[in-house]
Order: structure tokens, then sequence, then C-alpha cells
């Protein structure tokens, strides 16, 4: 399986970590704070981050 680098969508937790995923698997669990966590290589993540939107996806 694949590892990739997610990042917490919370702003105060900020964690990043190494998760083991499926091609498939854009979003993790965080493990310090228990939110959402979004795959970081991916191109089309840094517009879906930023977007003040997001939250409510
Ligand atoms: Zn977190």
């Amino acid at each position: 399986m694949p590892i990739y680098q997610y990042q917490c969508t919370d702003e105060s937790c900020g964690q990043q970590e190494p998760v083991i995923a499926g091609l498939d698997d854009a979003m993790a669990i965080c493990s310090r704070c228990g939110g959402l966590m979004l795959r970081l290589d991916d191109d089309l993540f840094t517009p879906y981050f930023d977007s003040p939107n997001f939250k409510e996806a």
C-alpha cells in the first residue's frame, strides 16, 4: 500500500503525518485531534484546501 503525506484541515491543529492509503483515499482522520486530513501530494489539493467554502463541503 502507498504512503501519502496528509495535513489536518483544522487550523488550530495543522498536524501533518504520513498515512498508508489506497489510491482513492483523498482523506484520513487526524491522530492528534480526530479531524479531517487531506492528502498533500495532489496538484488539486492547494486550491481546494484554500477555498473558503471547504468546511461546508
Ligand atoms: Zn488535527
